[in-house]
């Protein structure tokens, strides 16, 4: 018999069958799940539906309490290191892509300027980092993200990747290296919109991305990070889809952390218009519901995000946050100064919050959080 994967429940949960339940939804049930301690995906249905929008209030403010519980008032704060920038891939939203058509130099650090950066953002406070590339196996090979991995376990705790999918053989290697996470967003779990966006390259196989998560956390690594780029396709199924593959991971992964990011697709290259813009009011829906759905599951907010937008979620559901970050290689350090290079190094997206680590900081303690710097400490479980 065919193993039991993600995709057979993916088939299961189509968007047809996601449709009719959405049709069905009435204020009882959005009340229901609202009163649920333990919700069902119909459940996080009622609470995205359309219906649910004149209970954002009463939603937020069980996804502060279900915070406050299951985290306290901490935010992690990360801060992620482009390796590389490039891509043998074609998604059409990312500055990255082959064929994005833009200019913009294109460059992949040397062990020396990886430490350069590394030494400049340890001096902020930072200890933990997520480390980025575009999808370059040949150019950019596991083992030179496995080296850059132990470089950076030198200046930082916890280290963490986001690069392109890769054989359990492979995660093994950055597990080995000192990984403590893997975040590897499907973008959508659209199969039609999926095919749309990824022209060429190895991200256009989709369900070798659907798997990757789940080969990463069959080698151990402790963090799985998962998400949708907002914006792609229609929110309301994939989040939907977002929230299953989540619960998938819980269970085939029960060893690992799973946790969430919610990034808005906002500025793309000129060649791709965001077909499905999320607003406001749409994201802190998506955010809340989610909570009350995964109330364990640390949820992420990037500098995709302005500080005001940053600020104000913080309260409903966030427990993590990067912070004085760069989309470059070489944007702490070794490419800051970009007016003094007569071709810019290629960033992978314009964020919108641009404040300092220091602000951020100020930020969060403003609202009566603590900043953490590093939440978990490996040597704990050694000396269990
Ligand atoms: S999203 Fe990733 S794989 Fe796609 S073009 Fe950008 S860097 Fe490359």
């Amino acid at each position: 018999m065919k193993p039991y994967s993600f995709s057979d429940i993916l088939n299961k949960w189509s968007s047809d069958l996601i449709q009719e339940i959405y049709e069905g939804i009435n204020e009882d049930k959005i009340l229901h799940a609202l009163e649920n301690d333990s919700l069902s995906i119909e459940d996080l249905i009622a609470l995205l539906s359309p219906k649910a929008v004149p209970f954002l209030e009463k939603m937020a403010q069980k996804a502060n309490q279900l915070t406050r519980w299951h985290f306290g008032r901490t935010i992690s704060l990360y801060t992620p290191i482009y390796l590389s920038n490039l891509c043998a891939s074609d998604c059409v939203y990312c500055y990255f892509a082959s064929h994005s058509g833009i200019r913009e130099k294109r460059v992949t650090l040397t062990e020396e300027q990886i430490r350069e950066e590394c030494i400049e953002l340890s001096k902020k406070g930072i200890q933990t980092v997520l480390l980025l590339t575009g999808d370059a196996p040949n150019r950019v090979p596991v083992e030179y993200i496995e080296q850059a991995v132990r470089i950076a376990k030198e200046y930082f705790k916890s280290v963490n990747v986001e690069v392109y999918s890769m054989d359990e053989a492979h995660y093994a290697q950055l597990a080995h290296a000192g990984t403590e996470g893997v975040t590897l967003y499907m973008e959508t779990y659209d199969k039609d919109t999926y095919d749309k966006v990824h022209l060429s390259g190895k991200k256009k196989d989709y369900l070798y991305r659907l798997d990757a998560l789940e080969r990463a956390g069959r080698t151990g690594i402790r963090r799985l990070t998962c998400g949708v780029l907002l914006g792609l396709s229609d929110w309301r199924f994939d989040v939907v889809w977002l929230a299953l593959h989540a619960k998938y991971l819980e269970k085939t992964c029960w060893q690992s952390v799973i946790s969430l990011s919610f990034p808005r697709l906002k500025h793309t290259p000129p060649r791709f218009k965001v077909p499905h813009l999320v607003n406001l009011e749409k994201l802190v829906q998506i955010i809340t519901a989610m909570r009350l759905f995964l109330p364990y599951s640390p949820f992420n907010l990037s500098t995709r995000e302005s500080a005001e937008v940053r600020d104000h979620l913080i309260p409903l559901g966030i427990t993590s946050m990067s912070a004085g970050s760069s989309t470059r290689p070489g944007g702490y350090k070794v490419y800051q100064d970009t007016t003094t290079s007569q071709r810019p190094v290629l960033e992978q997206f314009e964020i919108d919050d641009h404040r300092t680590v220091e602000e951020v900081v100020s930020a969060i303690k403003a609202q009566g959080y603590d900043p953490v710097w590093v939440d978990f400490e490996p040597g704990f479980i050694k000396s269990l």
